[in-house]
């Protein structure tokens, strides 16, 4: 499948959670599985030229893609979690959202020093949420290189950000315009 393909499998909710705001929904894309699987195929041959040694992934949706791409390359997984999700002591790190904060957790044990982490998400936007967990993927000690999207929003500056943050930044596929 081409990535057209897979950005026609995206399902578009106009509106959604709030007026103006176009939800680009991946339900539809993991619901196919030609497409979910060529989708992982895509993520894990940049994670694989990346050379990760891990894979980083967001909750939530971050995991469903994160997670396949990892066992995928048969390597491990590191979830960053939302808060006191985790039995162990975390680093945490909170970020802005358009309305409030919220934060990101993780174990700090999950990566060793030095290791080459890829972080994977479903969606960048602004980039707050991968910037943080960039934040804190470098303080548990993570050389972290690059973040894979399925989905970059450009005209909200997120991937941008992070390329300024020190990371190679690829999506599969963008919505200009959003
Ligand atoms: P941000 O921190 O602004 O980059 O937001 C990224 C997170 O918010 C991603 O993990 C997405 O799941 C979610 N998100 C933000 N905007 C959208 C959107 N238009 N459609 C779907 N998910 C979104």
């Amino acid at each position: 499948m081409t990535p057209e393909d897979l950005k026609g499998l995206i399902r578009s909710i106009p509106d959604y959670p709030k007026p103006g705001i176009v939800f680009r929904d991946i339900t539809t894309l993991i619901g196919h599985g030609e497409g979910f699987a060529a989708t992982i195929d895509c993520l894990a041959q940049r994670a694989a030229s990346a050379k990760a040694q891990a894979i980083a992934g967001i909750e939530a949706r971050g995991f469903i893609f994160g997670a396949a791409v990892a066992a995928s390359l048969s390597i491990p997984f590191v979830p960053l979690r939302k808060p006191g999700k985790l039995p162990v002591p975390v680093l945490a790190m909170d970020y802005a959202l358009e309305y409030g904060t919220d934060t990101l957790e993780i174990d700090p044990g999950g990566i060793a020093d030095g290791q080459r982490i890829v972080l994977v998400d479903d969606l960048i936007a602004t980039g707050g949420t991968a910037n943080a967990a960039a934040e804190l993927i470098r303080k548990a000690g993570g050389i972290l290189e690059q973040a894979l999207f399925v989905v970059d929003l450009p005209d909200l500056g997120g991937a941008g950000r992070l390329a300024a943050n020190g990371m190679d930044v690829q999506s599969l596929m963008s919505f200009p315009g959003d």
